[in-house]
Order: structure tokens, then sequence, then C-alpha cells
């Protein structure tokens, strides 16, 4: 299961502009640059929206370098929610792929993996028993799949216990 690719990047604004108008602040669509994109406008600090790079857009905004990223994230966040996302007070990003020891943030199954092998994810090896957020059965690749699998785990090294 290698990382997908994925490129994060934060836009802040002065105002959450985007509940003026109406919306949410989340995107989530698979022909644009920006693949998912949700607001994090806490009480302190400027509002800003996270954007996500994912896949073959990951891959093409990498090779293309900061400067050509910027302009493409915030082209994209003005044709989701209009002018005023262009009116910006900072930006960032972090390319994950250039990360020599994560290289992405969710590790994905490519096809047939799930269908050849999957039935062995959470098959114990004798005594040693799988945790891990790929073997969830929910949330996998996320910290909530993390902890579901550490107390899946938990309990199947309690009932054997138990049973001897
Ligand atoms: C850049 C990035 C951003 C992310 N953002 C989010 C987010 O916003 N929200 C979210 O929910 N999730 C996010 N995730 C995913 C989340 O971090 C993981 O799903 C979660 O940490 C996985 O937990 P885990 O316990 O399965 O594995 P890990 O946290 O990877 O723990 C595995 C542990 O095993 C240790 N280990 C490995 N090999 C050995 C060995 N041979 N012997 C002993 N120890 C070993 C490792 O050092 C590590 O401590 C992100 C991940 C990355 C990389």
């Amino acid at each position: 299961m290698p990382m997908g690719a994925v490129i994060k990047a934060i836009v802040a604004y002065k105002t959450p502009f985007w509940r003026a108008l109406g919306f949410s602040g989340q995107i989530a669509t698979d022909d644009d640059t920006l693949g998912i994109v949700m607001e994090d406008a806490a009480e302190t600090g400027a509002p800003t929206l996270l954007c996500f790079m994912e896949g073959k857009h990951a891959l093409e905004m990498s090779a293309a370098g900061k400067e050509v990223r910027q302009k493409k994230v915030i082209e994209s966040l003005v044709r989701f929610f209009g002018p005023d996302a262009a009116d910006t007070i900072a930006y960032d990003d972090n390319d994950w792929l250039l990360e020599p020891f994560t290289h992405g943030y969710v590790g994905h199954m490519p096809p047939g993996v799930m269908t050849r092998f999957g039935h062995a994810l959470r098959e114990p090896c004798g005594r040693i028993h799988w945790a891990s957020t790929e073997t969830a059965t929910e949330w996998a690749g996320y910290l909530e799949g993390a902890m579901r699998s550490g107390i899946r785990a938990a309990k199947e090294v309690i009932r054997l216990h138990n049973t001897g």
C-alpha cells in the first residue's frame, strides 16, 4: 500500500467571505487542481481554507513548483467561490511528495490488492495481532482509523487471553 500523492495548501483571508455568500467552504471534486477544500475558521487567527491537491493533480503541481501552485490554487478558489477568493492575506503549502519519510498522508491499495489480499489484512499470524490505520474498517488512513484498529486489536488479544 504505497502513500498517495498529496500536496496541502493553506490560504488565509481577512474574513470568511465564503460564509457571507452562503457557502460552507467545502469542495470535493476530481475535475480541478484542488480535490478537497475545507474551511478552518477558528475563533482566533485568520480564517483559512485548507486545500488538497491529489493524485495526478498533485504530481503535476509538484513538478510545477510553489509559485505556479499558488497561482493555480487561487484560480481554483476563484472558480468555486468567486472573485473575493483572490483577496488573500497569506499562502503556504507543503509538497508531501518531497517528504522522504512520509511521502504523502494516506496509504492506498492499487487495483486488485483488496480483492486478492484483503482477507489477510487483519488475520492474526500466530500470537501477532495487527493494528494500524491500514487495517481499519472505518476511517482507514486517518487517526480515527488508527485508534479504532488499536481498540479492535486489543479486544482480539483480550478475547484470546480470556479463552486461553
Ligand atoms: C503528512 C501527514 C498528514 C496527515 N494528516 C492527517 C490529518 O489531518 N488527519 C488525520 O486523521 N490523519 C492524518 N494523517 C494520517 C495519520 O497520521 C495516520 O493515519 C496515523 O498516524 C496512523 O497511525 P498508525 O498507528 O496506524 O501508524 P503510525 O502513526 O505510522 O505508527 C506506526 C509506528 O510504528 C513505528 N514502527 C515502524 N516500524 C517499526 C518497527 N520495525 N519496530 C518498531 N516500531 C516501528 C513507527 O515509528 C511509528 O511510531 C496524516 C499523515 C501524514 C503523514
